[in-house]
């Protein structure tokens, strides 16, 4: 493809996309290649690549196909990082990754030779894991298996939901150990690339070689482990492998999305092997660790987008009302700061909320306005009555705004709406209430305490 024929695209795609989309997003990205149906970008940062990946990877191939290229797909990369491809699970990666490089076991591999495992994915690290109750486990047991030490549990069976950390875990291990124990020969591979490397194997008839690259491994992860189960000669070459390197005394991680004995179809001795050493799984999110995480990630985002602004209490209000996984967390995250920096203003609670209105709608709690009004009423001890009446004694009003407060945050209702169950007030009553909390919260830690503690009331 010509630059003459990029150019139109272009100007293509300036009018499908958006005289605003197509500066922000498309005009920075650079076409490097396209090979064999792949067109692939390049990106001035990991965070617009990501972006431009998730929303204009179809406008962008349709555009090219319309101008007579044939493209398949679409790659964009960062120029000076490492290239990121493997187990693409991430809600922040690109949506197209590379192919897992699938090398075939010829032979054994000596000791200094790289191992053919999958790649790992540069930012999960266990500086990047932020630990709370739900994960402290865990991340003690994945630190302990980093030290490269002498094995004290085997396996290490990490189970969890989705999304909630052991993939990153894995990785962490895996990063830790290359650096300190670069004499360990360490293997990291999903239990479906497991899979397809035995079939391989069979296929080619290798299987010997197969056998030995598996036994000359020191540490060996294999993660969704769950995929396994109902296959049943890849469970059994599963089950050989693993005793193998137990009986050597060799470290084993395993993860899967729930525990041993919860497995269905998985072989009942291999349900009992892998419950044999620490099982530990990771538990879903409670609110402080979705802070914890928002703050983090914030931070790192901020290096990208120096001028990017968020009120205070919009991360607190993302962490309390996106409650399924970190990944979809994450996701939001990147939303909310693409569209912050797209409109080049701070990112306020309004803001947040029409931007992950989606995402919000999925995860509505059933909190109501009512609700909210009756435990306010319960924890500062007044009537429910005077609550919603029109008494102006700052005994009564205090605990009114916040309840408005509360029902602003925790329901999708509107001010107006808000009003009306309160007595009828006015939006503009309400907008005061609500303004004044969030003053007084920062000074007034007794009212902030107030406020967390009816959040998580109202949140069980
Ligand atoms: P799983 O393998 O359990 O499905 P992942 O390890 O892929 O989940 O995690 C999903 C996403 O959430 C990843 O981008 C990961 O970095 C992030 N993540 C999960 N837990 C944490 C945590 N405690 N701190 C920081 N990031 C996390
Ligand atoms: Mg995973």
């Amino acid at each position: 493809m010509t630059d003459d024929t990029w150019g139109q695209v272009c100007n293509e795609l300036q009018k499908a996309v958006g005289q605003n989309n197509y500066t922000t997003w498309i005009a920075p990205l650079e076409l490097i290649d396209l090979e064999d149906g792949i067109a692939s970008f390049q990106a001035p940062t990991k965070f617009m690549c990501d972006w431009v990946s998730r929303n204009f990877a179809e406008p962008i191939l349709s555009e090219l196909r319309r101008a007579g290229v044939s493209a398949e797909r679409v790659n964009i990369s960062v120029p000076s990082r490492r290239p990121m491809n493997g187990t693409a699970n991430g809600a922040t990666r690109p949506t197209v990754p590379a192919p897992a490089p699938v090398a075939k076991p010829r032979k054994t591999p000596r000791p200094d030779e790289p191992l053919p495992g999958a790649p790992l994915d540069s930012r999960f690290t266990f500086d990047s894991f932020v630990v709370g109750k739900p994960n402290e486990l865990a991340h003690a047991a994945a630190k302990r298996v980093a030290e490269g030490g002498p094995v004290t549990f085997n396996p290490l069976f990490l189970y969890g939901g989705v999304g909630l950390g052991k993939t990153h875990l894995m990785h962490a291990i895996a990063h830790d150990l290359q650096h300190q124990r670069p004499d360990l020969r360490v293997l990291y591979l999903s239990a479906e690339q497991f899979m397809y490397r035995f079939v391989q194997a069979l296929r080619e008839k290798q299987i010997m070689d197969f056998k030995e690259m598996f036994r000359s491994i020191d540490v060996l992860m294999v993660d969704d482990v769950q995929f396994i189960a109902g296959k049943d000669s890849t469970q059994e070459e599963f089950f050989h492998t693993f005793n193998a390197l137990v009986d050597q005394g060799k470290q084993i991680v395993i993860s899967a999305d729930r525990a041993p004995g919860e497995i269905k179809d998985l072989e009942e001795r291999i349900k009992s092997r892998l419950s044999c050493g620490l099982v530990v799984d990771l538990h879903p999110t409670d609110y402080e660790l979705r802070l914890g995480i928002l703050q983090t990630k914030t931070e790192a985002y901020k290096s990208e987008y120096p001028d990017l602004k968020i009120a205070p209490g919009v991360l607190e209000f993302v962490a309390h009302r996106i409650t399924s996984n970190v990944r979809i967390l994450e996701g939001a995250l990147t939303r909310l700061f693409a569209y912050g920096s797209l409109i080049g203003r701070e990112i306020t609670m309004d803001l947040a909320q029409e931007c992950l209105k989606d995402q919000l709608r999925q995860s509505e709690r059933k909190v109501t306005v009512e609700e909210i009004q009756r435990k306010v009423a319960e924890h500062y001890n007044v009537r429910l009555s005077d609550l919603v009446g029109p008494k102006r004694l700052r005994a009564i009003a205090r605990p009114r705004q916040v309840a408005m407060f509360l029902a602003k945050s925790l329901t999708t209702r509107s001010l107006p709406d808000i009003g009306r169950r309160f007595g009828g007030r006015d939006h503009t009553t309400i907008m005061h209430g609500i303004r004044k909390i969030e003053e007084l919260r920062g000074t007034d830690s007794q009212l902030a305490e107030d406020i967390e503690l009816l959040r998580r009331l109202l949140e069980s």
